[in-house]
This record gives structure tokens, C-alpha cells and sequence, in this order.
């Protein structure tokens, strides 16, 4: 039997990685609102916004509110994504804390993204550490496409194995590594999740995965078996990938949880609770959403 770890930490990020993809606006009432109700099932820490141009993406063009309504509940970590520096300042004047920063490692990727090489990309962010740092906030530092861009595999292992150094080298407060197109796969998880384990010491390692091509929970699996304990999610399996039309979202949070817990994984969440949450996203939203249990489960009901 393998050893799976006693606790894991879900990092909810269904209101950023998921809204942004949403076409449909969603006023800043309903996403308080569900932030609200995230924290009320227990999640311990959630990604609520993005500090990105609104003309980029116009989702999230509320930031700022956002932030600033958030109820103020003890021991919630807030974090917002921020991809250069003008989103850093925002984030730093809007009182943001945890600042996820995140990077392609993909040369074509970075050009369509963000318009940099994936050198003159690094070299932003390790100016970004270093204001992060200087004010007081605790940045997490994220690769993408870690796993594969055009296809699975195709992303230099060295390549990330040496970004995971030289960023816990800086004293980021974790390191995420981001399967963005879904390519990843039980055996390669566990490959560059040891390979970078070996480099990064004590900094906490993340895994950021998309259910793309349905091999999101096998991900987490062989993840755990490899001993990683922190894992993002976002309610309803939201989000999507703009490179593959079609694709899933993140791995939804009620499904993860309740995989973790029949295991004997605490997760510290309640399960109906995140599924009502997802039910009231997708009537507003007016569609399907790709996660499985919430449409399952009834209000309240006792599973675990
Ligand atoms: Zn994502």
C-alpha cells in the first residue's frame, strides 16, 4: 500500500482560473458571494481575482472591489494573480498579501501570451520577487505548461528543475508547477515532481492541473504518492484552456475532496457546501459545468 499523506491543501482558484474564461460577466456581488460560501465550506485558501489589463481580461476588471469586500475571516489566505509589475503595484495598494506570479516556459507560449522570450519572462519575475518582497507580500511562483504546450512532454525537465532552483533559492513562499494543457500523466507527474522535489529543499511544491484529457484525479494520485500535499482546484471543475477549444477546466474541488477523503486524506471541506456553490455558478452561468459530483449530490447531504 503506499503512504498517502494524513491532511492536503486545496487552494480554491475557481474564481480566477475559472471566471476569466466565462464570456457572461459576473457581477462582483455574485462573485463575493461564492468566495463567501468557499470559505464557509472550509476552503483554507482561494485565488479570488487576477490584477490583469481589463482590456486582456475584461472578467476581472473589478479587482480592486473585489478585494476590498472580501469578508475578513481568520486564517483565509487571500491571493490574486498578477503577471508584470503595473499588476503587482495594484495588488500591493489594493492590501493584497500572497501574490501568485507565473511564468511560461514555452518560447511560442510566452511570444502569444505575453509578448516576451521566456528569459526576458524570468528575468521580470525575479524583479517581481524581489518588490514582493520588499513590501511584505509573500509570493508564490508558478510555471506553465510544465508538463507539455504543443505536446505531452515536450517541456525541458532541466529547464524546470533549474527555474524551481533559482526561485526557492529567492525564498518564494511556494512553487507551483502548472499541467496548463492538461498533458500530464500519472508516471510523468511523478517524475518532475521528484525531479524538482530533489531542488527546491523546504519550499513548499503545488500542483496546478487541468482535467483536459480526464486524467486530472490519477494526476493527484500519483502527486500524493510522490508526496506533494498542496494542490489548486476551482468548484465545478470551472476554467478552461484558450490554446484547445473545448477543453475542461481545472480538477473541480468538491471531486478532488471527495477522493482525498473516502482515501483518508482530510481536506477540512465540506463537500456539499462547495457543490451547492458550483450548482449556483452554473445557473448563473447557464451551462454544464465539467465537475462530477455536484450535480450528484443533494443539499447538505452527509458525504464525505
Ligand atoms: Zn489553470
Amino acid at each position: 500500500m503506499a503512504i498517502l499523506p494524513d491532511r492536503v491543501l486545496l487552494c480554491e482558484v475557481g474564481p480566477r482560473d475559472g471566471f476569466q474564461f466565462e464570456a457572461k460577466p459576473i457581477p462582483t456581488d455574485l462573485k463575493v458571494e461564492i468566495i463567501t460560501a468557499l470559505i464557509e465550506a472550509g476552503l483554507p485558501r482561494i485565488q479570488v481575482t487576477s490584477f490583469v489589463h481589463p482590456k486582456w481580461v475584461p472578467q476581472m476588471a473589478d479587482a480592486e472591489e473585489v478585494f476590498r469586500r472580501l469578508p475578513a475571516v481568520d486564517g483565509i489566505i487571500y491571493s490574486a494573480l498578477v503577471l508584470n509589475t503595473r499588476g503587482l503595484e495594484r495588488a500591493l495598494e489594493a492590501g493584497v498579501r500572497y501574490v501568485d506570479l507565473s511564468i511560461a516556459t514555452n518560447e511560442q507560449h510566452s511570444r502569444d501570451n505575453v509578448n516576451m522570450t521566456v528569459d526576458e519572462s524570468i528575468a521580470q519575475a525575479e524583479e517581481m520577487v524581489r518588490f514582493a518582497h520588499q513590501y511584505g507580500m509573500q509570493p508564490q511562483m508558478g510555471f506553465q505548461t510544465v508538463f507539455g504546450y504543443a505536446s505531452p512532454g515536450d517541456t525541458s525537465l532541466q529547464q524546470i528543475v533549474d527555474l524551481a532552483h533559482r526561485f526557492s533559492d529567492m525564498g518564494v513562499e511556494s512553487i507551483s508547477l502548472a499541467d496548463s494543457t492538461g498533458m500530464a500523466n500519472p508516471v510523468m507527474i511523478q517524475e518532475r515532481v521528484q525531479a524538482v522535489q530533489a531542488v527546491i529543499g523546504d519550499t513548499p511544491l503545488v500542483l496546478h492541473l487541468h482535467d483536459t484529457r480526464g486524467l486530472g484525479l490519477a494526476n493527484v494520485y500519483a502527486a500524493l504518492e510522490a508526496g506533494v500535499t498542496r494542490f489548486d482546484t476551482s468548484l465545478g471543475g470551472l476554467g478552461g484552456c484558450p490554446f484547445i477549444p473545448g477543453a475542461t477546466g481545472n480538477i473541480a474541488t468538491e471531486d478532488t475532496a471527495s477522493m482525498l477523503e473516502q482515501m483518508g486524506v482530510e481536506t477540512g471541506i465540506d463537500i456539499a457546501l462547495v457543490a451547492e456553490a458550483a450548482r449556483r455558478i452554473e445557473a448563473f452561468l447557464e451551462k454544464r459545468l465539467p465537475g462530477k459530483l455536484h450535480g450528484l449530490l443533494p443539499k447538505s447531504a452527509p458525504i464525505t
